[in-house]
């Protein structure tokens, strides 16, 4: 199920339906229930970014495979220190910078890069939008502030909060971004501490693909140094986002 399908489901309802109600054969209230059933298969595709229900999304990898993805920074205390956890382990990660703080520390952006990592958009503002045009200012200026910092344009979109809608996926569309999602969250920045994290990710490790974490919780880059020891004890091999998707994180 996709966006485009439910609405011509939708439709294809009411118009069979409305004949049906106006003749009296059945009650108006099936319109109401109609509703309700759109309303829930939205409500699913806008907070459940596994769902592509606006946009194909790149989302989960092979079993047995595992990517590390960072979200919100780039943080001046906890982002040189995730790199370091990461350089020291010889993993490859990917960061989903805000363009607002990354314009703050385009030096920490140019150290991502140079040290083989991925950078990827999260929107200039991390902000709800409901416009078409707020949409677009957000993912269009995250875009520019990463390709002004390392020269390149980069290819990777995560929407904030995991949240998508019509008008996002479209400025997506139109900035020709792949989207990236998670299949765990480590909720490294909601538990905030180091234990919680590595309990959440060691209990969802087996069915675990792409995980989310926050390189602006002071835990996370010890947290991360003990969740990557877990993920090769137990014979999980650590890829990259690009070697996971066969996307390529940047345009030109
Ligand atoms: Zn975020």
């Amino acid at each position: 199920m996709n966006y485009q399908r439910l609405n011509i489901l939708a439709i294809g309802f009411v118009l069979i339906l409305l004949p049906a109600i106006s003749l009296g054969f059945i009650g108006w209230k099936i319109l109401l229930l109609l509703l309700l059933a759109y309303s829930i298969t939205l409500g699913w595709g806008v907070f459940d970014i596994g769902s592509q229900f606006f946009i194909p999304t790149f989302w989960r990898g092979k079993r047995g495979e595992v990517s590390f993805t960072f979200d919100d920074g780039p943080d001046p205390e906890v982002t040189p220190k995730v790199l370091d956890v990461l350089r020291e382990a010889n993993v490859k990660a990917a960061f989903f910078v805000i363009g607002r703080i990354a314009e703050k520390h385009p030096e920490l952006v140019r150290q991502i890069v140079a040290e083989g990592h991925a950078v990827g958009n999260h929107t200039f503002n991390h902000d709800y939008v409901f416009s078409k045009a707020a949409a677009e200012k957000q993912v269009t200026e995250g875009q520019e502030v990463i390709e002004k910092i390392i020269g390149k344009k980069p290819n990777y979109f995560r929407p904030p909060f995991g949240v998508m809608t019509p008008e996002i996926a479209s400025a997506i569309r139109k900035e020709k971004c792949a989207v990236i999602g998670w299949d765990l969250r480590s909720q490294d920045g909601r538990i905030r501490t180091k234990e919680a994290t590595i309990r959440r990710v060691k209990n969802n490790l087996k069915k675990s693909t792409v995980l989310l974490f926050h390189d602006t919780n002071p835990t996370t880059p010890d947290a991360l140094r003990e969740i990557i020891h877990l993920c090769k004890q137990n014979g999980m091999k650590i890829v990259s986002i690009p070697e996971q998707s066969g996307i390529q994180p940047y345009s030109n």
